[in-house]
């Protein structure tokens, strides 16, 4: 069987931006540190010596918000309660303006060796679109501090299909990243905050952007990612992947022997459950382990074995016909240039 991975959710943010759908909750020092001790008796609870871990994601909300201290006493948590090997992946979501070198120097310290930073943009005008707290320098000098620090293995947020970006201002975004030279990037079209009719405007965004980061030796290798040869995200494939992972804190998800489980998105339900010595498990209807197969594993442009469509042999020769799903090798894939529409064929199979 595959390692495992585990997430770790820090709901807390120093404010929250409009357009996130992720459960955060406002800063607040004194609720910090009762989540860290209902993280660790949660990890106590799912404690298992014998799961083999090899990613940790430590995502939110805004962990850069932790102290390196606080991100070594989940890791320690870990460590304790399953076994974490020691050439895991480790990586820390971090927004911009919380990361300084020597605060980058403790993290890699305490074992953190990737870093997921939200910069999102490097133009103003789309940061003050996204009312964000940090500017364009702010973004960039987080990408140098990081490999200043020792942390190499950088992956950039950008987000496209804001009114304020052209295909002009994001060329000038992928000369900054083609200087910062990340191991990788996530690109996400902002659904929501779209002028009306502008599905082709982002469209172009969005191929352009593809274009612009193939032309810079990255591979597209699932619908919003991009790395350097070697250098996918090892935790987020597990997703895609249907290995198994572990997600502590509220709002987590997990997908642990075959099945998916939530955590309560709500701080005072999760830990009142915790408290009583009980999992803070939401009720979620169980996914036919077929289709689940099919809508994560189709996000990959290398897609899946064949042999997982048996089931839908009228809806893959269909597709196939029209050109929206092809063959590599064994595996049938949506092809990148339909990878827009994967929504729509994913449609056929659920
Ligand atoms: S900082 Fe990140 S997690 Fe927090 S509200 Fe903004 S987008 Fe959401």
């Amino acid at each position: 069987m595959s390692k495992a991975g585990l997430y770790i959710h820090f709901p807390f943010c120093r404010r929250a931006c409009f357009y996130c759908h992720f459960f955060k909750k406002k800063l607040r020092p004194r609720l910090v540190d009762a989540l860290l001790r209902r993280l660790e008796l949660e990890m106590g609870l799912r404690r298992d010596p014998g799961l083999a871990l090899d990613t940790v994601y430590i995502g939110g909300g805004s962990p850069s918000l932790l102290g390196a201290g606080q991100v070594s006493r989940l890791l320690a948590a870990a460590a304790e309660h399953f076994n974490l090997g020691e050439k895991s992946e480790i990586t820390l979501e971090a927004n911009p303006e919380d990361l300084d070198l020597p605060l980058l120097e403790r993290l890699r310290r305490a074992g953190v060796n990737r870093l997921s930073i939200g910069a999102q943009s490097f133009q103003g005008r789309d940061l003050a679109f996204l009312k964000r707290t940090h500017d364009a320098a702010q973004g960039r000098r987080a990408v140098e501090a990081a490999r200043a620090a020792g942390l190499a293995n950088v992956s950039i947020d950008l987000i496209i299909g804001l009114p304020t970006q052209t295909l002009r201002t994001q060329d000038a975004n992928f000369r900054v990243i083609e200087a910062l030279r990340p191991s990788h990037v996530s690109l996400y079209i902002l659904e929501g905050v779209r002028r009306p009719a502008t599905d082709d405007h982002d469209a172009r965004l969005y191929f352009q952007a593809r274009q612009a980061l193939l032309d810079l030796g990255f591979e597209h290798y699932e619908v919003s990612n991009f790395c350097r040869p070697g250098k996918a995200a090892r935790h987020n494939l597990k997703y895609w992947r249907m290995a198994p992972y572990l997600g502590v804190g509220p709002s987590a998800a997990g997908y642990l022997d075959g099945d998916d489980y939530r955590n309560a998105p709500d701080l005072e339900r999760y830990g009142a459950a915790l408290k009583k010595g009980k999992l803070p498990l939401l009720r979620t209807p169980r996914l036919d382990p077929v289709k689940r197969r099919i809508i994560t594993g189709l996000r990959l442009l290398a897609g899946i074995p064949a042999s997982a469509f048996v089931a839908f042999s009228a809806e893959t020769a269909f597709l196939l016909q029209e050109g929206l799903l092809v063959r590599k090798e064994n595996n049938l894939a949506v092809p990148a240039e339909k990878i827009l529409l994967l929504n729509e064929i994913l449609g056929y199979f659920i």
